[in-house]
């Protein structure tokens, strides 16, 4: 039995090494000269610069990679702890340091309001009801049918999974502030807070069980160790493979063609590209892949990032790992992001300063960092990036010079910017979208574009484009649903 995984993600990664483990011969085919997708890494002047994912949650996911094969992930990857797991900042000069540590954690929020103690507890014990069912029980079960999703509906009826993260947060808790510390995370994995099912809470469970980790080296470095683990295994990797059809004859896919016109047969092909790109341009050919991809055309995607990195020649002091950087609006500015047209005129930032936590990450006595804003995608604000991107990263300087980095332009040594455009011409992401299909109730779960194809059965999806979703435990989980489904259609061939 031979497989094809298209994509180099962590979901194509993750979905590799389970095949591989099951002794099923896997060719992953990664259009880029390196794997990790939306994780890809760039070294400049001495500055290692991830490109994407950071806070890196649910460890044991990753772990269960290894023991697959009765190997352990310390062999190839160290995770770091990061405390606090988040700084949060907002314009009237508050600060909010989220932590791990339950008394601190208590003590930050009864500075904003004693009141709020106990309406935290009962939103955490919430938390941790949707984390069982939502993540646990649901997050790695392949949606094929609609009578799973009407076996699941009497319980996420009961969680109100109707309702927002941010209407059930603030039903608990009143502070306007905190309320916007305990339902940014939907942010992390594509969401509006507003908009996107209160499930989603879960992520406070989840990184309050499981805390919040960086790789040692950077999160290419926990690529690399999945790169090692596959092909210890027997994986094939081919980098610069950018994968231009899926052959298919009758009802099934029978592998594929590259870009340069090498075919490579299989006898099952998944796809971890942008879902969207799989079903328009690789299945393009077939009336399955035009008819999926007008139904894909008429559902919501998640916003887009506009994402600067830079290097400077002095660390600055006291920085936080991980900091966010309220801006003076909240849910208008969301609104805009999510459903507006054009690009706001103010933003709110989140600041990676991995060298925090891992100094090799800059040349000895300097810092790295990335800035990112979150902006509409290119379906929503035809923004022409080439042209405005320069500017509006400058902007973005400024703001984080005054608010945190006095400073910054004198010290700037290194400076990349990656923009909506280069999400979708890089990545081949439908609209530059960041995290694919936007996670509201309404395209989750048996909504959500399926691990299995419904007409083509041998043709799989797996990343954030499919159940359960964005973020890595979620591009995790679908492998784990994928890979369920492969190994049970490869055992029935
Ligand atoms: C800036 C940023 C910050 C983020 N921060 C976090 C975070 O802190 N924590 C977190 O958990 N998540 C975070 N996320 C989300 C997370 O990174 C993504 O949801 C996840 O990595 C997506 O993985 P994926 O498996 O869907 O594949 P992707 O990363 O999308 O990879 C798909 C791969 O397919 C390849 N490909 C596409 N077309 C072809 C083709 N035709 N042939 C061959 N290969 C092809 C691409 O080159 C790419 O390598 C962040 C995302 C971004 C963009």
């Amino acid at each position: 039995m031979r497989a094809i995984v298209i994509g180099a993600g962590f979901g194509g990664l993750a979905l590799a090494i389970r095949l591989q483990s099951a002794g099923i011969a896997t060719t992953l085919l990664e259009g880029r000269d390196k794997p990790g997708g939306r994780a890809y890494v760039w070294r400049e002047q001495g500055h290692v610069f991830d490109a994407g994912p950071t806070v890196i949650t649910d460890p044991d996911a990753l772990r269960e990679l290894w023991s697959l094969s009765g190997q352990v992930m310390e062999q190839d990857v160290t995770l770091l702890p990061v405390s606090p797991f988040y700084r949060l900042l907002w314009s009237d000069g508050r600060r909010f340091d989220y932590t791990n540590d339950a008394a601190a954690l208590e003590r930050e929020i009864a500075a904003f309001n004693p009141a709020d103690l106990d309406g935290y507890r009962r939103f955490h014990d919430y938390a941790e009801r949707v984390y069982e069912e939502g993540y646990l029980r649901l997050g790695t079960v392949p949606f094929l049918k609609l009578g799973q999703m009407l076996r699941a509906a009497p319980a996420l009826v009961k969680l109100e999974a109707y309702r927002s993260v941010h209407g059930i947060v603030a039903r608990f808790i009143k502070d306007p502030h905190l309320r916007q510390a305990f339902s940014f995370h939907t942010l992390l994995v594509g969401g509006n807070p507003f908009s996107t099912s209160s499930i989603y809470a879960l992520i406070h469970a989840l990184e309050r069980r499981g805390g919040v980790w960086f790789a040692q080296g950077g999160t290419n470095a926990l690529v690399s160790g999945m790169v090692a683990l596959f092909e210890r295994l027997g994986g094939v990797l081919l980098l610069n493979a950018r994968v231009a059809r899926v052959e298919v004859e009758g009802p099934r896919a029978v592998g594929v063609t590259l870009a340069d016109g090498t075919r490579i047969d299989a006898d099952m092909v998944a796809s971890n590209a942008d879902v969207m790109h799989s079903y328009r341009d690789l299945l393009g050919g077939t009336r399955r892949g035009r008819t999926k991809a007008a139904l894909l055309g008429r559902q919501r995607w998640s916003m887009s990032l506009f994402v600067v990195h830079f290097g400077l020649s002095k660390p600055p002091e006291g920085l936080a790992h991980h900091t966010v950087l309220f801006g003076p609006r909240y849910r208008e500015l969301l609104n805009e992001i999510f459903r507006g047209a054009t690009l706001a005129k103010d933003f709110s930032l989140y600041l990676h300063s991995p060298s925090v936590t891992d100094p090799s990450l800059a040349p000895p006595g300097m810092s790295t960092h990335y800035v990112l804003a979150p902006v509409p995608h290119l379906g929503r604000a035809a923004v022409d990036w080439a042209a405005e991107g320069e500017a509006y990263a400058d902007r973005i300087l400024s703001s984080l010079e005054e608010r945190l980095i006095p400073g910054l332009r004198a010290n700037l040594r290194v400076k990349r910017i990656f923009s909506p455009a280069d999400f979708a011409s890089e990545l081949n992401a439908h609209h530059g979208s960041a995290f694919s299909v936007e996670p509201i109730l309404t395209q989750s779960a048996w909504f959500r574009p399926h691990n299995r194809d419904r007409a083509i059965r041998n043709f799989y999806i797996v990343g954030a484009g499919t159940h359960p979703g964005a973020g890595i435990p979620g591009v995790v989980g679908s492998a784990k649903a994928t890979a369920g489904v492969m190994l049970a259609d490869a055992g029935a061939a």
